[in-house]
């Protein structure tokens, strides 16, 4: 399919429909903020939770941070109540970037200005801007993880991999995997690389809800299923969290631990790559992600244009919504401690 990068064309139209002029005139210092979370997938969204009520409430703003553990209605509702709570800003980290339109239309015609957080809002035009760390790129970093880990430990190749793709309401899940088979796809169609099972599309590959016990089943089948005979060589994993619900299907199919990739930086995982398991995973520094959209909030405070370094990347079906993107970074056993070297809590995983 055209990826996310393709579709871009040069101009993107930053008016609102209704044309507020609030974009100019700010708002109150001590404004309610909206901040709506999708669920609790992965280690990075709880600690995104308390950056925001910390670091808000230093600002001087009223925040309203929530999940919607329950699903899509949930997290409409939790918008919608923060929409008639007066809120100035809604931050949205989409549970199913596609299904929001209704509730970020009404948010804008109240006046309110929406930012997008780490997941695109697709579909409609009532979304300002988007910050994240670059989704493609994240993917891309995987795709030459796996390549890497699969030459370093593998010797040479060709390989035997499987593919594992993130949650299909989640708009990052595509550009995740997009990203990896730019690098991937010409290794499978030179031979290097063999998806044993079959199933490359993304459609084939993708979990439900990023849930591990969907992402194990899954391996479970594919391993007794193909690889009675096989060796699997690699996995391709978009995230931390299905990274070690392949390596469960792998252990208990008392196959020999193949390359497997993630992302998160999550505890469980870090400690995996120092202790030589899983491969790699990608360092997206939650302080860094949740700083710059309190920045940006405060910009459009004080009615100032808010900071955008992409206008090209990242097209949601409707517009190019403006971005500030963050460079995500791959971590391997190699360069783990120089990574976390400022972290306080993956730091001291990696001594000793
Ligand atoms: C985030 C990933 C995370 C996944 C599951 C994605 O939208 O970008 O960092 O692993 O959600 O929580």
């Amino acid at each position: 399919g055209a990826s996310e990068r393709d579709g871009g064309s040069s101009g993107g139209s930053e008016e609102e429909p209704g044309g507020s002029t609030e974009q100019t005139a700010g708002f109150a210092e001590d404004a309610t903020i909206g901040v709506a979370l999708p669920q609790k997938t992965s280690e990075n969204w709880v600690l995104a939770e308390q950056l925001f009520i910390e670091g808000l409430e230093e600002a001087g703003f009223d925040p309203i941070v929530q999940f919607a553990n329950s699903g899509v209605t949930e997290q409409q509702n939790q918008i919608q109540a923060m929409v008639e709570q007066g809120a100035e800003v809604i931050v949205v980290g989409a549970i199913d970037g596609s299904q929001l339109g209704t509730q970020l239309e009404a948010a804008v015609q109240s006046g309110a200005q929406v930012i997008a957080y780490d997941r695109l809002v697709k579909n409609t035009d009532a979304v300002d801007m988007y910050v994240a760390f670059d989704n493609y790129e994240v993917g891309v970093l995987q795709g030459e993880a796996l390549l890497q880990g699969l030459e370093e430990r593998m010797g040479e190749g060709p390989y035997n991999i499987e593919l594992i793709a993130g949650s299909p309401d989640d708009a990052n899940s595509t550009p995740f995997f997009e990203g990896a088979m730019s690098v991937l796809q010409p290794k499978i169609d030179d031979g290097t690389l063999t998806v044993v099972s079959g199933q490359d599309t993304f459609e084939q590959v993708a979990t439900q809800g990023w849930k591990a016990e969907n992402a194990q089943k899954r391996m479970d089948t594919i391993l007794s299923g193909t690889y009675t005979e096989t060796e699997l060589h690699g996995i391709l994993s978009p995230n931390d969290t299905l990274g070690r619900a392949a390596l469960t299907a792998v252990a208990q199919a008392s196959k020999e631990t193949p390359v497997v990739t993630g992302q998160d930086s999550e505890v469980e995982s870090v400690k995996s790559i120092v202790a030589g398991e899983q491969y790699s995973t990608i360092y997206k520094d939650t302080r860094q992600l949740v700083a710059q959209t309190i920045k940006e909030i405060e910009l459009l405070q004080q009615g100032q244009e808010p900071e955008i370094n992409d206008t090209e990347s990242y097209d949601n079906g409707v517009k190019v919504v403006p971005s500030y993107l963050l460079d995500p970074q791959i971590v391997t056993q190699e360069n783990a401690a120089e990574v976390y070297a400022d972290d306080a809590t993956l730091g001291p995983l990696t001594e000793g």
